[in-house]
């Protein structure tokens, strides 16, 4: 399985993304790379900056629901309830985190259309949980001391390994060569 997405510790995971101003081919051919990577991971919700590529663009795969969005805005949110999440980027690391039951979110479809989505239950999570990405917020800002207590260690280790990953790869032509791609694709 090729080991592309950036895991904590990374910068990139801290970083606000920016909004995609033009939707053409390259915004169609990176969703749909991006699920083909979510799936790979086995996950079901995917934000670009997790594969590197600091744009406004999730997907999602509950399983039940598909969705894709560029530049998702959360409009309305209602009620709450609490739930152990996880992420791709955290491996091993799952963190109760408290959401708005009902949301309404607005974006861009894979042609540059506006779409609105009344989502709840995990759909509405998924969302949130990715939005919280291209906004450099990650679930482990939202766990208490105790939790953090319990994953520091495991934290550390995905933070070193991030770092010996970036350290290689500033050494590296072949791995600066897959950069230089998704720059490119960053800028169309
Ligand atoms: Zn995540």
């Amino acid at each position: 399985m090729r080991n592309i997405i950036r895991k904590y510790g990374d910068p990139i995971l801290r970083k606000k993304c920016q909004l995609v101003e033009e939707v053409g081919s390259a915004e169609r051919n990176l969703i749909l790379r991006m699920f083909t990577i979510m799936r790979e991971h086995e996950g079901i919700g995917l934000a670009a900056p997790q594969i590197g590529i600091e744009r406004q663009i999730i997907v999602i795969d509950t399983g039940e629901e598909l969705l894709d969005l560029i530049n998702p805005q959360i409009l309305e949110e209602r009620g709450g309830d609490s739930l152990t999440e996880g992420c791709l980027s955290l491996p091993e690391i799952f963190i109760p985190v408290k959401r708005p039951a009902r949301i309404t979110v607005e974006g861009l479809d894979r042609y540059g259309k506006k779409v609105g989505v009344k989502a709840k239950g995990l759909l509405a999570r998924v969302i949130q949980h990715e939005v919280d990405h291209l906004k450099g917020i990650l679930i482990v800002d939202y766990a208490n001391e105790k939790r953090m207590g319990k994953v520091d260690h495991l934290l550390n280790d995905l933070a070193h390994q991030s770092k010996m990953l970036i350290d290689i790869k500033n050494k590296s032509g072949r791995l600066n060569s897959t950069d230089r791609r998704d720059e490119k694709m960053g800028g169309q």
